[in-house]
């Protein structure tokens, strides 16, 4: 038997160091929001390189619809010829910016987005500024302070990171830091004006094309790259063949487990499960069995879907191997007499189940748990009541990540 384990998680390993070379299974906090949000640009620009003249003139004008909405603040504010300065190199630059998001990182002059947990600062001409990202135009790296990106509304990290891109292509023939004027934009920190109006530019034609709407779903959807894991679970055993005309074949009950994950392959376990067992013999004679369970174990998670954004990619299989222990009771009684023996148990435990991913960090699951509890109740029958040795635990539950 644990030949056939061993051989097991061999395998899973296996797989593991294949399913590693993909790029991003959303394995940290933010890489979803991330990938969704330049998903969201690069759909946002496609469609305004398609936008016929009239349309791109009116790019960086408020509309109607949104005219509440924060995004609309740094529009409001331009003249007339900063909003047509505006739209002429948003509609200008929307192919650079595409290539950059295309090209990412692996290719030379793609973007390459880095996180950070450390505050950061700017210097420029009127003294440090506290920053929540920032760009470089030489390297082509964005580097972004997570927690603060993952504050931030959907809509929001369009508009900051479209502003970093904007760091990132040649606009009249420079790359424009925040304190330089440019074109109609002449104060001092002119280009952060104009960035700041491209960016929302383009924030409000994601808006008003569906951009937002549609990855709505997308980002609500639980996310496995959480530290801690709580499952509760309902299960029933597969029918027990055992050798004695006292046997208890039929176990059902609950199950619970805490694990933590060390990272986004590894992780530990703790898991208690209660089944009970009961029988009818003649008309008078019941049996019960309690078994009462506790396990610890080592867990591997696998990814059968490389594609981070999608309810499958997120969703996994936790493969565990540890071992349980605990106490099983046996009691007969019929209407004369009564007769009740115990035996400790402890056996290797190997588990499989599947992570389908719901909503807000709620996870429904189900799988199959296999032990060999070895023992005997020696009190009862003739010569005692041996258990069957292999024990298939199938359950299904819901689980709480985060
Ligand atoms: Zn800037």
């Amino acid at each position: 038997m644990m030949k056939i384990i061993f051989a097991a998680v061999f395998l899973f390993c296996l797989q593991n160091i294949t399913a590693s070379t993909f790029v991003g299974n959303g394995g940290n906090a933010g890489d979803v929001e991330l990938q969704v949000t330049i998903a969201q640009i690069s759909n946002t620009l496609s469609r305004v390189t398609e936008l016929t003249d009239d349309e791109k003139e009116k790019l960086c004008q408020c509309e109607q619809i949104l005219s509440e909405h924060k995004v609309c603040e740094s529009l409001k504010n331009i003249s007339e010829r900063q909003s047509y300065f505006c739209a002429d190199m948003t509609a200008e630059k929307a192919k650079d910016i595409l290539k950059l998001i295309d090209n990412g990182p692996e290719l030379s002059g793609g973007v390459q987005f880095l996180w950070t947990s450390k505050s950061m600062e700017v210097t420029e001409k009127n003294g440090d500024r506290q920053a929540d990202a920032i760009a470089n135009a030489k390297t082509k790296k964005i580097v972004l302070n997570r927690d603060q990106f993952l504050k931030l509304k959907d809509y929001e990290r369009i508009y900051l990171i479209t502003h970093e891109l904007g760091h990132l292509v040649q606009i009249e023939k420079k790359y424009l830091s925040d304190d330089q004027p440019i074109g109609p934009f002449k104060q001092d920190d002119g280009a952060r004006q104009l960035l700041n109006s491209m960016a929302a530019a383009v924030t409000m034609k994601a808006l008003t094309t569906g951009q937002v709407s549609d990855f709505a779903k997308i980002l609500s959807t639980s996310k496995n790259y959480k530290t801690n894991w709580f499952t509760l679970g309902l299960g029933t055993e597969k029918k027990r063949d055992e050798d004695s005309r006292l046997a208890i074949q039929k176990y059902s009950g609950w199950d619970f487990t805490y694990r933590h994950q060390l990272n986004q392959d590894w992780g530990v376990s703790l898991g208690a499960r209660r089944l009970t067992g009961e029988e009818h013999f003649f008309t008078t004679t019941t049996a019960t069995t309690l078994l009462n369970l506790m396990n610890a174990q080592v867990n591997y998670r696998f990814f059968p879907s490389s594609n981070p954004l999608t309810v499958a990619g997120q969703s996994h299989f936790v493969v565990g191997l540890g071992l349980e222990s605990g106490r099983a009771e046996y009691k007969i009684k019929d209407d004369f007499t009564e007769d009740n023996d115990q035996a400790s148990l402890l056996s290797p435990i190997l588990s499989t189940q599947y992570y389908l991913a719901m909503n807000s960090g709620v996870w429904f699951n189900g799988g199959v748990t296999y032990t060999n509890h070895k023992y005997t109740f020696n009190n009862i029958g003739f010569g005692g009541y041996k258990s069957d040795p292999n024990q298939f635990y199938i359950n299904i539950g819901a689980s709480y990540g985060f």
